[in-house]
């Protein structure tokens, strides 16, 4: 099984197997990070920087902007999905997040 993902429009969408899955504009909660000095940061998506799978996860590095502080950044690699039998299941953007 094979998985398809890409971005679009500029890092708007996370595209997988040419399906719009995935939008900028939601908070992702991310705990044990260093994107800001928030103990857990909630960052408003502003696009999708870098896509990739490790299967069975897809992750993302995120360009946003944490509500709780202010900074603007990028992120480490977060799960944002999974792929099961060539299926795409997304994660809950707001459950937390440990960024790899
Ligand atoms: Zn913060």
């Amino acid at each position: 099984m094979t998985i398809e993902v890409h971005t679009l429009d500029d890092g708007a969408w996370i595209s997988v197997n040419n399906e719009r899955r995935i939008s900028v504009s939601q908070l992702w909660r991310l705990a044990t990070h260093d994107f800001c000095p928030c103990e857990e940061a909630d960052v408003l998506v502003e696009a999708f920087r870098e896509v990739g799978v490790s299967y069975p996860d897809i992750e993302a590095r995120i360009v946003g902007e944490c509500i709780g502080c202010g900074t603007d950044g990028v992120t480490g690699w977060v799960v944002v999905g999974r792929a099961i039998d060539g299926e795409f299941y997304s994660v809950v953007p707001e459950s937390v997040h440990f960024p790899g």
